[in-house]
């Protein structure tokens, strides 16, 4: 008998350790582990999403003809460690192999290192097929670069994966239309609600364990409403390409008050736990532009999001790890501000981010990079506490996609292995694409005073702290010009509000 361990974000058919299972010879393993739930405090969404995602795969499988061996949290013999549980599976099932794919974490992986020693037995890692580009491709790809952008990758994969390309030359004669896609939503656009998922049987037994376990958590579980099998995210991937798709790229960095998803996608859940293939979702894109049913700029906004940015953050995690996650280039040592959980930081655009991650376990993009990211990095978060609370509070969230997001992308943390500049934005960015300063108590046109808004006296603290250091980035070039050119008497007001502020907030750890 072979084992095939199946761990949670594999909840896939076509899983390569599953490509050549014998369903009467084989057992497949699937385990709710209690270290999986608390090695950060997650979200109940997120947990109750991955539990039924697994109980309903473990379904599916065994309406196939395959043997599930199933542990759920509750098993009192569990021992609640990956490990322990194929260790134990192992010699009471009398397995004499091991056949499991990729994990998507770093942590899991050091794990299953230990499944020989634990088992006694050989055990065969196979690659993780669910992605578009191969760790070894991505690594090929790297090569020796000195930078390794994106956009360069993107343009890599369209060519391999013949994504919107006509021939040899991408659609529309352009690589990317993203300077046609940012618009702030005009007053009046109600964005089309996103598909309701009424949670069946399963969800709800999940959903009260997962109140009964883990009520402690950060988050509510009454707006839960993902898709928890394969069926349900194609339903989601319809509805998004027939009615939100097609407005996806103009309004792809608007934030608006009462809106949490606007046109996005709200597919990152389904993807990532293996309910989605990237492939499938990108064809359907690509098929509603050459319907004539989705414009240009929307449909390839949204390609590059999966095809680009998504294969890219995964190939550079592998590559990368673990000393990527060590890295604190710009030095930042403050806590987290306790408002990262309570929604009450007086800041409209930064409440509104946080109380619907504690509602919806979901904010976009724009809202994790240029709201609550672009404080923490301004502010000087410690990148080890901002890691862990989007590690925690997104219902999406990996450390093989989130890291990368946060510690290169938003924190800068990488010292620009991601991206060529800090995304450090004032309160004009966000006064721009949303509509949350008309609403809030502080003014965003002030930068000192008892209602500046702390996004400016934070930006021109973080430019000033940071000066030396991007002296000669030349996309910082305006900013540090403008910053030399400043009555210095203004400037030293506006860090001395800084520091004032930041010291009640987010106090220094200790060096
Ligand atoms: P849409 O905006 O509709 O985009 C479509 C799809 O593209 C997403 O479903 C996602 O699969 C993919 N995508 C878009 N941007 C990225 C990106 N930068 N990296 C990887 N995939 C991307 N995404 C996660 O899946 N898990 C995370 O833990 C996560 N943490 C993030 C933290 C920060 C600080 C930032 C800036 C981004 C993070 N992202 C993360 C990326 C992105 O914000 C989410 O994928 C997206 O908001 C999910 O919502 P959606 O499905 O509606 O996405
Ligand atoms: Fe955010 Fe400043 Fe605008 Fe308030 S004024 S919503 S803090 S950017």
């Amino acid at each position: 008998m072979i084992l095939r361990p199946v761990l949670g974000d594999q909840c896939s058919h076509s899983l390569a350790s599953l490509a050549d299972l014998d369903p009467a010879r084989d057992v497949v393993l699937m385990m709710e582990v209690e270290a999986e739930c608390t090695y950060v405090p997650h979200h109940g969404q997120k947990i109750a999403l991955i539990l039924s995602a697994m109980r309903h795969f473990a379904d599916e499988l065994r309406a196939r003809g395959v043997r599930v061996e199933y542990v759920q949290l509750d098993d009192p013999a569990n021992s609640h460690s990956f490990r322990g549980e194929v260790a134990r599976a192992a010699s009471r099932l009398g397995a004499v192999g091991i056949v499991a794919t990729h994990p998507g974490e770093w942590r899991v992986l050091e794990d299953m290192r230990g499944w020989e020693a634990a088992t006694g037995l050989p055990v065969e890692l196979r690659e993780d097929t669910r992605f578009l580009c191969s760790l070894d491709e991505f690594r090929r790809w790297a090569g020796d670069r000195r930078q390794l952008r994106m956009e360069f990758f993107y343009r890599e994969m369209r060519r391999r994966t013949g994504l919107l390309m006509d021939g040899t030359a991408p659609a529309g004669g352009a690589w990317s239309f993203d300077a046609e896609n940012r618009r702030a939503l005009p007053a009046g656009t109600a964005p089309p609600p996103s598909m309701r998922f009424v949670p069946d049987a399963t969800t709800q037994a999940v959903l009260a364990l997962v109140a009964r376990r883990f009520g402690h958590h950060f988050g509510g579980l009454d707006g839960f409403n993902w898709p928890v099998t394969a069926d349900e995210a194609r339903l989601a991937l319809g509805d998004f390409v027939a009615r939100r798709l097609p407005r996806f790229g103009d309004f792809q960095d608007a934030m608006a008050e009462g809106e949490a998803t606007l046109f996005h996608a709200l597919l990152s859940t389904s993807l990532n736990c293996g309910l989605l293939l990237p492939g499938e979702i990108c064809a359907a894109a690509e098929a509603a532009w050459r319907r004539g049913e989705a414009p240009l700029n929307a449909v390839e906004g949204f390609i590059r999001q999966i095809l680009g940015w998504r294969e890219y953050v995964r190939g550079l995690y592998w590559l990368r790890m673990p000393r990527y996650r060590d890295l604190n280039a710009l030095d930042a040592r403050r806590a987290l501000p306790e408002f990262y959980w309570t929604a009450d930081s007086g800041m409209r655009c930064v409440d509104a981010a946080v109380a619907q991650t504690r509602d919806l376990a979901y904010a976009h993009h724009i809202q994790r990079l240029m709201v609550t990211g672009n404080f923490a990095l301004l502010a000087g978060l410690h990148p080890d506490a901002v890691n862990a609370w989007y590690l925690a509070v997104y219902a999406d969230a990996y450390e093989w996609v989130e890291l990368p997001n946060v510690h290169g992308m938003a924190l800068h943390a990488d010292g620009g292995v991601m991206a060529s500049k800090p995304y450090a934005a004032s309160g004009a960015y966000i006064n721009r694409m949303s509509d949350h300063c008309r609403h809030c108590a502080h003014d965003v046109k002030a930068a000192t005073g008892p209602r500046a808004c702390p996004f400016n006296f934070l930006y021109w603290d973080f430019m000033a702290r940071h000066a030396e250091r991007f002296a000669n980035n030349p996309r910082l070039a305006m900013p540090l010009a403008t910053l030399r050119k400043m009555d210095p008497a203004r400037v030293a007001a506006m860090r001395g509000e800084a520091r004032a502020y930041l010291d009640r907030v987010a106090p220094e750890f200790p060096a």
